[in-house]
């Protein structure tokens, strides 16, 4: 059965390089990737880390948009989809800084990737995974919103068919309900970001229990659709939760964490509480700062939130 996933797009990678969100509200999606891309294809001296041959016009050197600095973060597109089909880990995450990758290196892997798998049936577990995984790197790596959110409900409604009926739904459909949630939150459709949002933190928990990583994505989701609804109230004990147990799991420079900071910050912000939101904010800029470099699309996007609040509280 032919499911009619749409393609991902037209096979090019020319990123969007999205300015970083300047009006405050609704709040963008806290991304389970980096959101704004920098691209640098095939202008770097240097050569792939896994070849370690240099960038020609046939074969331009990409780069990786990890942590990685330097000939660390450069590759050949075909070289990180061979390293990928050995570990698959690789599909997304740079196996030397455990980042994931961002921006054109993302966007490649990711359609390669579903080259590999789109003629397979429709609830094909892996063909389902990597169409989500697709839909995400097309929001965030490449703008293409209308793409992502195609894909992710294509995904939903596979999955929910999938389900015997009056069953609960299982992980890959909590899963699709939290990425379709995100997409019509980064698209400004509230309305149909929150009820899915709310299915699937009362499916996770129930799943998954309170402090399982995917929960804290389901509760992150929901806080960050209560903030885009200006519902400070109903966000702030979610996003709390969530910050919490990712400062005690992954720790304080895991992206996720520092996604968790700048969400919960600008929550505090709304409520007036401008100088504990104010804090984690600059949390969070600072920490990806050091962590991601000064370059990297996610640092871009917590300073420029940081740089906005404080403009604010100096006007005051
Ligand atoms: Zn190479
Ligand atoms: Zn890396």
């Amino acid at each position: 059965m032919d499911s009619g996933l749409v393609d991902g797009g037209a096979p090019t990678d020319v990123m969007v390089a999205t300015s970083a969100p300047s009006a405050p509200d609704p709040e963008p999606a806290p991304s389970r990737r980096a959101p704004m891309p920098a691209v640098d294809e095939g202008q770097c001296d240097g050569q792939c880390w896994v070849c370690c041959e240099g960038s020609s016009a046939a074969r331009p050197l990409l780069t990786t948009g990890c942590a990685c600095r330097g000939s660390a973060g450069l590759a050949h597109l075909e070289c990180l989809v061979a390293a990928a089909t050995h570990d698959v880990e690789c599909w997304t995450t740079c196996p030397t800084c455990r980042q994931e990758y961002t921006g054109a290196a993302d966007v490649g892997l990711a359609r390669a990737r579903w080259a590999l798998v789109r003629g397979r049936p429709a609830e094909d577990e892996e063909r389902l995974f990597v169409a989500n995984n697709l839909a995400v790197t097309l929001k965030e790596s490449a703008g293409d919103n209308e793409g992502a959110l195609a894909l992710l409900l294509e995904v939903l409604a596979v999955r929910r068919r999938a389900l015997p009926p009056g069953a609960p739904p299982d992980a890959g459909t909590i899963d699709s309900m939290i990425n379709a949630a995100l997409q019509h939150l980064e698209m400004g459709n509230l309305a149909d970001a929150l009820p899915l949002g709310e299915a699937a933190v009362a499916a996770a928990r129930l799943t998954w229990g309170d402090a399982h990583e995917d929960t804290l994505v389901a509760l992150a989701s929901l806080g960050a659709v209560h903030n885009g609804l200006r519902d400070w109230g109903a966000a702030r004990p979610l996003l709390e939760e969530a910050l919490a147990a990712r400062r005690r799991t992954l720790g304080a420079g895991h992206l996720e964490t520092m996604n968790s900071m700048h969400l919960l910050g600008r929550c505090l912000v709304g409520q007036g509480e401008r100088r504990a939101g104010l804090a984690l904010l600059t949390e969070a800029a600072t920490t990806s700062r050091r962590v991601l470099g000064a370059a990297h699309p996610s640092t871009a996007h917590f300073v420029a939130e940081m740089l906005r609040v404080e403009e604010v509280e100096r006007s005051l």
